[in-house]
C-alpha cells in the first residue's frame, strides 16, 4: 500500500507545546475535584515536561456495574485545573454529545478511544459533530490489531476537516496472558507512519503495560521508534484509584519515569550520518542478497514440485518439514539467532514452498 494524501499539521504546530516529545499526563478517570486538582496540581510542580492534563469522564468499561465516569461534572473541573496551573485539557469522546459537551467546556484536545475506534458509525457519528470545528483529535488504534480500521477512523475524521490529527498507540488486545495488558505489535503503528508520515504519532505505554514496571521500557522504545509524544496516567494514590490501579503513576514516579528517558533524534548528530549511510549501505547490500537467495530457493522448489507430480507424491512430506525445521533451528542457535523469530521465518518459508508447488502441481502437462 503507497502513501496516503492528507493534509496534517505537524505536532509542534499545533499551538500547544513545541516542547518534544509532547508528554500528556493525568488520571485514568476524572473521580473527584479534589482528585483532579491535586493531580494537575502536582504534575506542575513535580514534571515541567507534562504540558497536556488527561482524564476520563465517560469510561468505557467491559462489564456494566463498574465506575462509568462521572460525566460532563467533571468537564468544570478541569477547567478548574487548566485555570489554575496553566495545563491544557484532553479527554475521551465516544459520541456526538460528549463532543458537544467537552467542546462547550473548552476542552483543548479530544481523543477516540479504543473501543471507539472499532467502530465506523461511532466514529462517523464523531466526525459529523467535528464538521467546522478547529480542535485537535487523536485516533486510538482499535481493540484488534486492524491498521485498516485505524486508517479508516483517522481518515473519518480528517474528512471532516479536522487537520490537527494524530494516533495514539496503546497496543492490541490479544485475550493471551502475556507481559502486556495490550499486546505493543509495533510494526502496526509503524506501517501506520510509513503510510502517513506526518501523522503525528503518540504512545500510551500505560494501557500497553498495564502494570507500573513495565512503562518505563515501552516508553523508550515508543521514542526510540521516533513518535511524537507519550501519554502516561498518573494520579496522587494509584493504589486507590477507580479505574485501572495497577498501570498508574504518582506525579513523583512519573517525574522519576521521565527523567530517566532517553531522548535521541531521528537525524542523530552531525557525525552519525556518515557512519551510518556506511552502515545502510551495507544493509542494502545485504538484504539484496536475501532476496536473491529466497528468489533461488524458489526456483528449486519448483523443480522439485515437477519432480512430485511426475512421481504422484504429496506436496508436504511431514517428516521432512520436521527435520528442515530441526535442522534450521539448530543452525540459528548456533548463529545466535532468536528462537521465535527463527521459527516464525521458517514457517513464513515453508508456506511459500507450499503455495510454488500448488501452484506447479495444479499446472496442466502438455503431452
Ligand atoms: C483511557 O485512556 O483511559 C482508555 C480507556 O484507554 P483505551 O481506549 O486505550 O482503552
Ligand atoms: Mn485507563
Amino acid at each position: 500500500m503507497t502513501n496516503i494524501k492528507m493534509n496534517l499539521v505537524p505536532i509542534e504546530k499545533w499551538g500547544i507545546s513545541d516542547q518534544s516529545p509532547l508528554i500528556i499526563s493525568g488520571p485514568c478517570s476524572a473521580e473527584t475535584l479534589e482528585q483532579v486538582m491535586q493531580t494537575a496540581r502536582d504534575l506542575v510542580k513535580n514534571t515541567p515536561q507534562v504540558k497536556v492534563f488527561r482524564a476520563g469522564i465517560w469510561k468505557p468499561r467491559t462489564r456494566p456495574n463498574s465506575f462509568e465516569g462521572v460525566g460532563i461534572e467533571a468537564l468544570s473541573w478541569l477547567q478548574k485545573a487548566k485555570a489554575e496551573t496553566g495545563l491544557l485539557t484532553s479527554v475521551e469522546v465516544a459520541n456526538a454529545n460528549h463532543v458537544y459537551e467537552a467542546l462547550k467546556h473548552g476542552v483543548d484536545i479530544l481523543w477516540i478511544g479504543a473501543r471507539t475506534t472499532v467502530n465506523p458509525f461511532s466514529v462517523q457519528e464523531i466526525a459529523n459533530a467535528l464538521k467546522g470545528v478547529d480542535v485537535p483529535v487523536m485516533v486510538k488504534n482499535p481493540i484488534n490489531p486492524d491498521l485498516q480500521l485505524w486508517l479508516g477512523a483517522i481518515e473519518r475524521i480528517h474528512q471532516a476537516g479536522i487537520t490537527r490529527l494524530g494516533a495514539i498507540h496503546r497496543g492490541f488486545s490479544s485475550g493471551q496472558n502475556g507481559r502486556f495488558r495490550n499486546a505493543p505489535q509495533w510494526k502496526i503503528p509503524i506501517e501506520l507512519k510509513r503510510l502517513l508520515p506526518d501523522l503525528p504519532m503518540i504512545c500510551d505505554p500505560s494501557h500497553i503495560c498495564g502494570k507500573r514496571d513495565l512503562l518505563l521500557e515501552v516508553s523508550q522504545k515508543a521514542l526510540d521508534l521516533a513518535m511524537d509524544g507519550l501519554m502516561i496516567e498518573a494520579h496522587p494514590n494509584p493504589n486507590e484509584a477507580w479505574s485501572d490501579k495497577a498501570q498508574q503513576l504518582t506525579p513523583d514516579a512519573l517525574a522519576e519515569l521521565l527523567g530517566q528517558l532517553k531522548l535521541r533524534k531521528p537525524e542523530g548528530d552531525e557525525l552519525s550520518v556518515d557512519f551510518l549511510s556506511l552502515f545502510r549501505d551495507e544493509i542494502d547490500l545485504i538484504d539484496l542478497e536475501i532476496l536473491d537467495t529466497i528468489s533461488k530457493r524458489a526456483k528449486v522448489v519448483e523443480k522439485i514440485a515437477e519432480y512430485k507430480r511426475e512421481h504422484k507424491m504429496t506436496i508436504l512430506q511431514v517428516s521432512r518439514w520436521d527435520e528442515i525445521l530441526k535442522d534450521r533451528m539448530a543452525t540459528a542457535e548456533k548463529l545466535g539467532l532468536d528462537e521465535k523469530f527463527s521459527k516464525e521465518l521458517y514457517q513464513q518459508i515453508h508456506l511459500m514452498s507450499i503455495r510454488i508447488q500448488t501452484k506447479v502441481m495444479n499446472t496442466k502437462v502438455s503431452v
